[in-house]
């Protein structure tokens, strides 16, 4: 069965839109290198002692690491988008074969299917 592009694009355009949202909580996107970087949490005590300042840190840590995660997750996804309508889209290019839609779902980059994904 050939995919259903209108539908992965949909969904696709979906999970950009929420993606988008959860990294606007938590940065923002850098205007000059297109990337998105995470926010410092606004000091309510400046007073605060080191160790508040410790666990700000790794809170910051923890959101750069996951802004990361979401950007390339949004990449991925975005190139899809403008992609899907082009006739190789959802192809091994090893085998030419459909690409597995659990496979598309889980990265919609993905341009080899399941059994060329080691090569
Ligand atoms: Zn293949």
């Amino acid at each position: 069965m050939p995919l259903n592009k209108q539908k992965i694009k949909e969904d696709l355009e979906k999970e950009r839109d929420v993606l988008v949202g959860q990294m606007g909580d938590m940065g923002k996107m850098n205007p000059e290198t297109g990337e998105w970087e995470a926010q410092p949490e606004a000091q309510d005590f400046p007073e605060a002692d080191s160790n508040d300042q410790a666990d700000r840190f790794e809170e910051y840590e923890s959101r750069s690491s996951m802004i990361k995660d979401l950007g390339n997750r949004l990449k991925n996804i975005l190139f899809s988008i403008k992609n899907i309508n082009k006739v190789s889209f959802g192809k091994c290019t090893v085998c030419g074969k459909e690409i597995e839609l659990a496979r598309m779902k889980a990265n919609p980059a993905a341009t080899t299917c399941k059994k060329h994904l080691e090569n």
